[in-house]
């Protein structure tokens, strides 16, 4: 029998470089890719009253807020530091941090994808455990950590 191994890694990186921007003021950090099951653990943080775009998850992703506070256009509640937070399949939303939030981090579980969409609903782009590694791949080899780097997260 094959046991894959255990990850255990300070989430919090001392190595600015292990941050993967992923737009203006806002960056990932992979935890762990997982290609069993099609789904990726990793942190977000958003500086400055950032945006991220309207998003539909087709499976489910839950939510800890581990730094700073944000909230959903969609929704009337804010998540704030200690927040957990589920959002089940099917929810449309787009994340915005408040002008007093200097920066957050939330660590998000989510399965399946991320599917961005216009104000029309239709979709603009995709995001998958796929697409994030070699978007890690490229910033860690930019960035000189080589594009293995990445390889210690996936699964
Ligand atoms: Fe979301």
């Amino acid at each position: 029998m094959m046991i894959q191994p255990e990850i255990a890694v300070a989430a919090i990186p001392t190595d600015e470089r292990v941050w993967v921007p992923q737009a203006p003021d806002v960056w990932f950090r992979p935890l762990l890719m997982n290609t069993v099951s099609g789904g990726w653990c990793n942190l977000l943080r958003v500086r400055k009253s950032g945006v991220l775009s309207r998003h539909r998850h087709p499976m489910a992703v839950v939510g800890y807020v581990i730094k700073g506070k944000w909230f959903y256009r969609e929704h009337d509640w804010v998540a704030t530091e200690g927040s957990f937070v589920y959002e089940p399949p099917g929810e449309v939303h787009t994340l915005e941090v408040p002008a007093d939030c200097v920066e957050m981090i939330t660590f998000f579980n989510i399965q399946g994808a991320m599917i961005y969409l216009n104000e029309a609903g239709e979709q603009t782009g995709y995001e998958d455990v796929w697409t994030k590694i070699e978007m890690c791949e490229k910033h860690y080899e930019a960035v000189g950590l080589g594009r293995d780097y990445v390889r210690q997260f996936v699964r």
